[in-house]
């Protein structure tokens, strides 16, 4: 009989990846004891954020039932259109085009507000797992079988599985000596929602400018969520804008595409960096979401692979338990980090690459990639097996991933 501080998981980390991962398995295992544990009181985040989810991942929601909610609020992005532009560059030539769905109906992603989904969300674990809410823990020790996470006040949880979905600066990876590799891109993510004159027609922009991409993601009616990349150093400059000088910027760079726009909100800046934990598992602890891997904005992906993390471990732990072994041994810890090293070393690699690519003014290089982006523009499969990737769908990939029960 599990005692008060006894469970069979213990999460840390309260954000999109951490309550994802509570609710697939407290529906998925009966019986099971799950604990979330964050350092701020659970709930929705002051976020202005919207994320683009890729069709793959949004089966997770819909599988886990929460997407009904989400999809009210969002925006289906039905197509993408990417230009290349150098400094000082007026018009701005249309190098990629891509229309369609990933399946028949089916757009390749959509944008949700991240208060939204974290609503959602919130609301799906209550009353299914233990909150530990605010609450900071001191220590880590893989003891036998069970992890062990002191806690400020002297309380110690245990558990044969601990979780680290406590983001990109994850103490608990720091505790349990598992180290990073990865660059610091100099570069800025600029964020805000615009209001816009005209329609966007579900269609997504991306602008590859020397300082680096300038995304404009279709939200419902007419509003956008901009990501921004600007050099760190030339970041203060426009954080420090009025809303006026910055919509003034914004149309700049977005020609008369959306008309006039006007921000909702003020402009928050994001460092960005590529960083990859070196293992995504140690004895009785696995890594998932911003803990495990942090990559650059510009596809979109950090919180799709973070959500693929939740599908793998969320599998491999049902099962573990349905069959009555140790779900947090070391072989079904091997199992999660097998199926999602290659997919996030991937996906780190291509958005490393796409930023080194695009985020420069050096004319042979401008050459080379816009000549490479014709010749894609011009292949239909080749199209058609990016967009695929940018989906998530697709592979030998986790239930969740399918929108089928585990
Ligand atoms: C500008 C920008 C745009 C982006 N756009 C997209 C997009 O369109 N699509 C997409 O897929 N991804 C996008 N991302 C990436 C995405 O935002 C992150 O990958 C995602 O939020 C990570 O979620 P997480 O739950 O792993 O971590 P976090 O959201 O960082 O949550 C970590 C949680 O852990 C808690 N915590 C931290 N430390 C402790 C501690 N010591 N003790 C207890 N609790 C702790 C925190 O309070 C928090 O609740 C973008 C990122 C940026 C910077």
């Amino acid at each position: 009989m599990a005692g008060r501080d006894e469970f069979d998981v213990i999460i840390v980390g309260g954000g999109h990846v951490g309550l994802t991962l509570a609710l697939a398995l407290s529906q998925s295992a009966r019986g099971i004891r799950v604990a979330l544990l964050d350092r701020r009181p659970l709930s929705v985040p002051r976020d202005a954020r919207a994320s683009a989810i890729a069709a793959g991942v949004r089966r997770v929601f819909e599988a886990l039932g929460v997407w009904g909610v989400m999809e009210k609020a969002s925006q289906p992005i039905t197509a993408m259109r990417i230009t290349d532009s150098g400094t000082g560059d007026i018009s701005r030539p249309m190098f990629l085009a891509f229309d369609g769905d990933v399946a028949p109906g089916e757009p390749f992603a959509h944008m949700v507000p991240n208060s939204v989904s974290a609503q959602a969300l919130l609301d799906a674990v209550s009353g299914k797992i233990e909150v530990i809410a605010p609450a900071s823990f001191t220590g880590f020790v893989a003891e036998g079988r069970s992890g062990r996470l002191t806690l400020d006040d002297g309380r110690v949880l245990s558990a044969p599985l601990v979780v680290a979905a406590d983001g990109g600066q994850s103490a608990l990876r720091g505790m349990a000596g598992i180290g990073v590799t990865g660059h610091d891109y100099r570069q800025t993510g600029l964020v805000t929602t615009i209001a816009h004159e005209l329609p966007h027609d579900g269609v997504a922009y991306e602008h590859f400018r020397p300082a680096g991409p300038f995304a404009s993601l279709p939200l419902p009616g007419n509003r956008s969520s901009l990501v921004w990349t600007e050099r760190s150093e030339d970041a203060p400059r426009f954080l420090a804008m009025d809303n006026d000088t910055l919509a003034a910027e914004i149309e700049a760079v977005m020609g008369s595409t959306l008309g006039a726009v006007t921000l909702e909100e003020k402009l928050q800046g994001f460092p960005l960096k590529l960083q990859i934990a070196r293992d995504f598992v140690a004895p009785r602890l696995a890594l998932v979401g911003d803990a495990a891997h942090v990559v650059h904005p510009i596809a979109g992906q950090g919180l799709n692979l973070g959500l693929k993390d939740v599908a793998a471990l969320a599998e491999v732990v049902v099962e573990a338990i349905r069959l009555g072994l140790d779900h947090g041994s070391d072989d079904v810890l091997e199992r999660y980090q097998a199926w999602r090293r290659l997919d996030t070393a991937s996906m780190a690699a291509m958005t490393d690459t796409l930023n080194a690519l695009f985020s420069n003014d050096v004319a042979p290089v401008r050459a080379i990639r816009d000549f490479g982006l014709g010749l894609v523009d011009r292949a239909g499969p080749v199209k058609a097996a990016l967009i695929r990737t940018a989906s998530g769908i697709g592979g030998n990939g986790p239930k969740l991933l399918s929108g089928l029960p585990i």
